[in-house]
């Protein structure tokens, strides 16, 4: 969010007659309303406490759909083709017919329902900048530029018989506490907003394992304090098994990405710190197309698919911190708040999971002050959507559901 970017003067808008989520869990309030005036919330609460309208307000009735915070997607490629194509597909895009594809990627986020995302690798200052100043229409962007990774982790992708290249620009390779502290530099000049960093290996990394540690305690420790001193930004860790997470989470994370083999003594751990779980269960059950991954990733794919089913339910159960993130990227874009539904199967009640991808989520990128709750005071970010999700939470995944999305009190989408 650069301060210069511009906002379309716009009418006040008033939402009226909708069923009000307010982002915080409480119950929903029947008959709320929203007054948006300048890009901001000036009223959110019931129909018989609006204030007096200023002259011009458009009055909107949306006739007992449910008004809820925009959503926010912690975890994203915008850079990533989804299931579109092949790595291999992938890798041989020249550099600008793939920026230019992300565009289409940007528009189908906002239009499901998701006005911010936090962009784990892959995208860079760019993007963040066409869309603050109304180039490309999409989300507000947190980006991380690429994911550190040390030597043969999960952000190396040349093929180990391969000696350089084969990185897709998504991974920036670095070993020990001084390279560390070049390349976490290096991300923050680039203009990350949020560092990621690999804690250990992945499904589409071709020479490791998911429980293969990657950065040790040190580094991790060593990135999150040189990221601290630049403005309190924070780290996310890519970590799925269980030595790599103990890493993240003693290193400073904020956040443990996917988290898949997470136990009791983690979830300990993660509680006394306030550590937030990433569980990204959208790419988790998003099964792997033999056609185009390979079989090694297809292998891996699978057995961890099953670990996150058993594991996560655990997390959620004990109660760690949950914000929600889907990978789209890796699982397909523009249709995001499956992941509602996902956490929902892992046992959360749904008004927990509008909290993970509203509230939490703002909380995790430091922005609980501008966004995540409709609230008089922050931006003007909300979505309209035809269902009552306490009772049809799936429904939300569907984007014609999603009628009318609102951005710094610009419509983005209206199909009322
Ligand atoms: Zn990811």
């Amino acid at each position: 969010m650069s301060p210069d970017r511009t906002t379309t003067a716009t009418a006040p808008l008033l939402l009226e007659n909708g069923l009000l989520f307010d982002g915080r869990g409480g119950d929903p309030v029947r008959g709320g309303a929203v007054l948006i005036e300048n890009g901001r919330i000036t009223f959110a609460g019931p129909g018989a406490a609006v204030p007096e309208l200023p002259d011009g307000t458009e009055r909107v009735d949306v006739r007992g759909d449910a008004i809820l915070p925009g959503f926010i997607d912690c975890h994203v490629h915008v850079a990533g083709p989804g299931t579109a194509m092949s790595h291999a597909q992938l890798a041989a895009l020249p550099r600008s017919l793939a920026t230019f594809l992300a565009a289409p990627r940007l528009r189908a986020t906002l239009e499901a329902g998701v006005t911010t995302v936090r962009d784990l690798g892959g995208a860079d200052a760019g993007h963040r900048m066409a869309v603050d100043n109304g180039l490309l229409v999409g989300p507000r962007l947190q980006i991380a530029i690429a994911m550190l990774s040390p030597t043969g982790g999960h952000g190396d992708f040349r093929m180990p018989y391969q000696e350089t290249g084969g990185d897709h620009g998504l991974g920036r390779l670095a070993d020990g506490v001084p390279e560390c502290r070049r390349a976490v530099r290096e991300v923050l000049r680039a203009g990350a907003d949020v560092v990621k960093v690999a804690a250990t290996g992945g499904v589409w990394s071709p020479s490791d394992q998911p429980d293969d540690d990657g950065f040790l305690e040190d580094e991790i420790r060593t990135i999150v304090d040189i990221a601290a001193g630049h403005r309190g930004k924070k780290v996310a860790a890519h970590a799925q098994g269980r030595g790599g997470i103990r890493n993240a989470v003693l290193g400073g994370v904020a956040s443990v990405e996917h988290g898949y083999a997470i136990d009791d003594e983690l979830i300990d751990l993660m509680l006394e710190r306030g550590t937030f779980l990433v569980p990204t269960l959208t790419t988790a059950n998003t099964d792997p197309d033999p056609a185009k991954a390979a079989p090694w990733a297809v292998e891996k794919k699978l057995h961890w698919q099953r670990i996150a089913r058993t594991c996560v339910p655990r997390a959620i159960e004990r109660g760690v911190r949950i914000a929600m993130g889907t990978d789209c990227g890796i699982a397909e874009h523009g249709t995001n708040l499956r992941e509602l539904a996902h956490l929902v199967d892992c046992g959360m009640t749904p008004s927990d999971a509008i909290v993970a991808g509203t509230a939490n989520a703002a909380e995790l990128l430091g922005l609980s002050a501008e966004i995540g709750t409709l609230e008089a005071g922050k931006r003007a970010d909300v979505v309209v959507a035809r269902t009552n999700p306490l009772t049809d939470i799936a429904a939300l995944a569907d984007p014609t559901t999603i009628t009318r999305v609102i951005k710094d009190g610009t419509t983005y989408k209206n199909l009322a």
